[in-house]
């Protein structure tokens, strides 16, 4: 399986050159060259299957060569072992037609540990086989830097060096972040929003200073293997519902639209979705761009789910590179566009591309703590805000009866204590695995939210070259 940029100007790689490179070299994000199709019967003969081996069978085609199959279910077996659930992501039933997808078993309580597990021990094959190293950095919201240092803490060949927008992240998630203690790991917190970090880590990519000192690598969902990791747990719900016998609808509480683009790709391989919902905070570009067409960002309102405050999804862009007929020229022109004016009109193509899948609903922060509320009420679970925001837009679809809802729990409620606890009236506890989380010692250093600054930062404590 080799893979193209969606600016149709970077030389197309295998499934381990894109797993290092993370953003293509001409500024896009790579896709495979085709979608990988099961059958029917395919789908059928997944029943049942342990998670790890599950993940290995769906993610070969991704992988082609990259890995033989035993190399690839060895790494799912180690990665997926490390969950807290046998099942892995398991579901809870809400009600007759409302599921819930728990995903956040992982060591650091949110869904991105999935991929992120993953991600760590395909970086350390990788560099071992050619002898390299890499410097990864990364802009978090929240979930993904606690994800991304937990999977690469003390592993040999990386240095992480991860930027979070100052005071705008929960304690527990600056905690797991600035807790752990690897010479290998540097935290950066900036002033700013989570979308100015995110354009300075972008930035980093076409440094020519950095990139020729360092191989820099991406741990955001801008890397291929993180959504590629996210498809799996789709099969595995859907299965458990009756796929490939019958329809399933998911709702995905959305910020960099990387989650609920692995479910877009789930469905192009074969799996029978019946719709894709959208869910997005006020912070609602997405809503806004699949309603009608308007993607322009607006500035950043700060909320209690801080993993979904984002104006600028950078995954959109493979949406619409897909549905807009694969045109990498075309894709480079309006992306050029969107750089300089912050806003672009979607095209005719894409926006019907996007509608046979994807509808979209978004949540305030009064409706937010509603299906908080109504959550643990009427069904007794308690949910974290991010959920919450997903539940909700789950709620408004109106859906034939035998056409189950998944709505993706992606965060555990101990997470966001707070927001929990105003809600509810239940302040969730911190699971045994995170251990003495409040009592260890942090270590962050405070940046300006200046590029110059970040970058010297980073020339001057990265402890190892690119070889
Ligand atoms: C990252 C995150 C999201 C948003 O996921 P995207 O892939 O960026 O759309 C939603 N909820 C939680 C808890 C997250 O950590």
């Amino acid at each position: 399986m080799d893979y193209i940029s969606t600016r149709g100007g970077a030389e197309p790689l295998d499934f381990e050159g894109v797993t290092l490179a993370g953003l293509a070299s001409d500024g896009g994000l790579f896709l495979p060259r085709e979608w990988p199709q099961f059958s029917e019967g395919e789908i059928a003969a997944m029943a049942g299957l342990p998670y790890a081996e599950l993940a290995a069978l769906v993610m070969q085609p991704f992988v082609g060569t990259s890995l033989t199959e035993d190399e690839l279910l060895e790494l799912c077996r180690e990665a997926y072992g490390r969950f807290a659930h046998d099942a892995v992501t398991p579901l809870v039933q809400l009600n007759e037609q409302h599921w819930l997808l728990e995903l956040f078993h992982g060591p650091t309580l949110a869904f991105k540990d999935v991929a992120l597990q993953l991600l760590g021990l395909l970086f350390e094959k990788f560099l071992a086989r050619r002898g390299e190293k890499l410097t990864i950095v990364g802009a978090t919201s929240g979930d993904t830097g606690s994800a991304a240092i937990d999977a690469v803490a003390g592993r040999e060949g990386i240095d992480i060096f991860m930027l979070h927008p100052s005071g705008r992240i929960s304690d527990v998630q600056r905690r797991q972040m600035t807790t752990v203690r690897a010479p290998n790991v540097h935290n950066i917190a900036i002033g700013g929003s989570f979308d100015d970090a995110q354009a300075m880590v972008k930035r980093m990519f076409g440094d020519e200073e950095l990139t020729a000192r360092f191989r820099i690598g991406a741990v955001n969902s801008i890397n291929w293997a993180r959504l590629m990791a996210q498809v799996v747990y789709y099969f595995a719900a859907a299965l458990q519902l009756g796929a490939p016998h019958r329809k399933i609808a998911f709702s995905v509480p959305t910020g960099n639209f990387g989650d609920v683009f692995a479910g877009y790709v789930a469905a192009k391989m074969g799996l029978p979705i019946e719709r894709l919902v959208v869910a997005t905070n006020v912070n609602d570009i997405l809503h806004r761009a699949l309603s009608d067409g308007d993607y322009s960002a607006a500035s950043v309102t700060a909320t209690t789910a801080p993993s979904m405050d984002i104006q600028v999804s950078s995954n959109f862009e493979r949406l619409l590179f897909d549905c807009g007929g694969r045109d990498g020229a075309a894709m480079a022109e309006q992306m050029r566009g969107f750089d300089t004016t912050k806003a672009m009109r979607l095209t005719d193509l894409q926006r019907t591309g996007a509608a046979g899948l994807l509808t979209s609903a978004r949540a305030d922060e009064v409706e937010m703590a509603q299906a908080m509320r109504w959550a643990c009420e009427n069904t007794g679970q308690v949910i974290d805000p991010h959920t919450a925001i997903g539940l909700h837009a789950a709620r408004l679809q109106d859906l034939p009866r035998a056409v189950p809802i998944v709505t993706l729990a992606t965060a555990h409620p101990s997470k966001f204590r707070d927001p929990v606890e105003q809600a509810t009236g239940t302040r969730p506890s911190l699971p045994p695995r995170v251990g003495d989380l409040f009592a260890r010692e942090e270590s962050c250093d405070e940046l300006p939210g200046d590029y110059d600054a970040v970058k010297a930062h980073i020339m001057a404590n990265a402890t190892r070259s690119a070889s």
